[in-house]
């Protein structure tokens, strides 16, 4: 089939869709233990899409049951990294082949426009799973240097049961992310999607089947976070916890960590995240657009949405006129009209979070430049129009907490030190832009940055070749890239006498 042009199509390809609404656990769809569900419930219009299980306590036991089993069994564990990386590969074709229908359960679920689902999150994770795949046979040991009567050797080997408990906003690339280098390392995985989203990663369990990954290396647990999530990282028989998500959980996973078995634990949490402009950067227009986009994308709902924008007071209101031009050009639109520049915000929950934060933004002091509204894009839908603040304080709620929402702050400043002080003084750390023509400006600034992931003159760059992750409370340790695997294994050594 080809692809969906128009919102007919997409619309067309949906009443079709046959959605999975059970528990993936031991290579086979099962309802929860205790029979319950829950409603998933599409944002664009309020509609139900599904009851889908609604895992406890005692469907985390058999996952963690089924792919322990599988773990020691060996049967992925232990086969060649030749091996591995094969099916690897072919679950990034399946990925790949199944386009159109995984981009349309993101949007569907979460309200994304299926456009981006399509050509940034499904194109995105059909190439973590590939370049994952790809490097699994390139990673080497290492020999110790020792004297010649001995041989020290440094190995990798696989944590065991790793459980990976992920948001709604990115619902299937941050899943790729944890699974492409665990199940890569050879460990088993539980995945707990959100409560928000489930629907993807129910489809793909069957794909990782379909590409060889064998019954119990991968479960699929969905349910909220006390009653699925908790468990899960609290459960003895787990070896690794990977995390993304909010601050606050990823700190109460760690305690979780502490207080069971000490399993390993990686949370990428959240941001606020700052966008320096200084008047001598190289294009100001195409700045203003990175500005826009950067914090409108997606809705706002972005860990590294540039929500922070810092100007050189000279240009501060020129460039917030040109900003907010390019704001008002991407109001929320149906998600499945493949033009739509935002769709709309995950849930009810999240929208009233967001319209008190702009409440208080007004409250303190900021003026509403653009925006500022829910709209009713879609009858029964959860929608805010791109909104910028001016005139705000650095010590502004709306400038120091994270809004999850399409939500900027603008704050202008004087000089290069006082532009870092305040973007550098914040709980965060996940991400940081600089706009400059000044080439030691630009490498001083992005040095004295403190964020895991920093861009001159553009936002949002990166690839699967560069690790990402945060500095401060936006986490510890990294995905993407080979430093991906060392959350997924432990390092061995191995000392051997040479004596005669
Ligand atoms: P969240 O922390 O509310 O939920 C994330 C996941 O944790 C969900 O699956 C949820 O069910 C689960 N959970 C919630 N409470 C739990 C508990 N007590 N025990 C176990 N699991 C629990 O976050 P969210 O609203 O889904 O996502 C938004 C957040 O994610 C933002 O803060 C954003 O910045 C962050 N994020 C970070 C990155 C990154 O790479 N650093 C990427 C995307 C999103």
């Amino acid at each position: 089939m080809t692809t969906p042009k128009t919102r007919e199509d997409w619309q067309q390809l949906a009443a079709g869709l046959s959605l999975r609404r059970q528990a993936f656990i031991d290579g086979r769809y099962v309802d929860a233990a205790s029979g319950k569900t829950f409603d998933c419930i599409s944002p664009i219009d309020g509609r139900v899409l599904a009851a889908v299980a609604e895992c406890g306590a005692q469907d985390i036991d058999l996952a963690v049951g089924a792919a322990r089993r599988a773990f020691d069994g060996g049967q992925w564990s232990d086969a060649s990294p030749r091996h591995r990386k094969k099916v690897i590969l072919k679950f990034a074709q399946l990925l790949e082949a199944h386009a159109d229908e995984l981009a349309l359960l993101e949007s569907l679920d979460m309200g994304k426009p299926v456009n981006d689902a399509l050509h940034v999150d499904v194109a995105a994770s059909v190439r973590c799973m590939a370049w994952t795949g790809e490097a699994i046979d390139k990673v080497y040991g290492e020999v110790a240097s020792t004297g010649r009567d001995e041989l020290g050797l440094v190995t990798r080997e696989p944590l065991g049961v790793v459980g990976a408990i992920v948001p709604w906003n990115f619902p299937l690339l941050m899943a790729s992310w944890k699974i492409a280098p665990a199940l890569a390392m050879g460990n088993s995985v539980v995945l707990k999607p959100s409560e928000k989203s489930p629907l993807s990663a129910l489809r793909i369990a069957e794909l990782a089947m379909e590409a060889g990954i064998p019954a119990g290396v991968f479960n699929v647990v969905p349910g909220f976070g006390k009653e699925a999530g908790e468990p899960l990282a609290l459960h003895m028989d787990v070896d690794g916890l990977v995390f993304t998500g909010s601050t606050a959980v990823g700190k109460h996973l760690l305690t979780c960590a502490g207080r069971s078995n000490l399993k390993r634990a990686y949370m990428e949490c959240g941001g606020k995240s700052p966008n320096l402009v200084f008047a001598d950067a190289p294009n100001l227009d195409r700045a203003a657009k990175a500005a826009a986009s950067g914090i409108f994308y997606n809705q706002g709902e972005v860990c590294t949405a540039a929500s922070r924008l810092f100007v050189e007071r000279s240009i501060k209101d020129a460039f917030v006129a040109k900003v907010a031009e390019y704001g008002q050009r991407m109001q929320p639109r149906h998600p499945l009209d493949p033009g739509a520049p935002m769709g709309a915000m995950v849930d009810e929950g999240q929208t009233r979070r967001v319209l008190d934060y702009i409440a208080k933004g007004r409250e303190e002091g900021g003026q509403v430049v653009i925006g500022g509204e829910r709209l009713q894009t879609v009858d029964g839908g959860c929608y805010i129009g791109p909104t910028i603040f001016d005139g705000v304080e650095h010590g502004h709620t709306i400038a120091r907490e994270e809004i999850f929402g399409p939500v900027l702050s603008v704050i202008a400043f004087d000089s290069e030190a006082d532009a870092l002080r305040m973007a550098n003084d914040s709980d965060y750390g996940l991400a940081a832009g600089v706009f400059t023509s000044d080439l030691s400006r630009a490498h001083r600034v992005a040095r004295k940055l403190r964020a895991g992931s920093v861009w001159v003159n553009y936002w949002d760059g990166g690839d699967m070749t560069a690790p990402f992750g945060g500095y401060k409370q936006s986490g510890n340790g990294r995905d993407k890239s080979l430093h991906a695997f060392e959350k997924y294994t432990e390092v061995k050594a191995t000392w051997i006498n040479l004596e005669p």
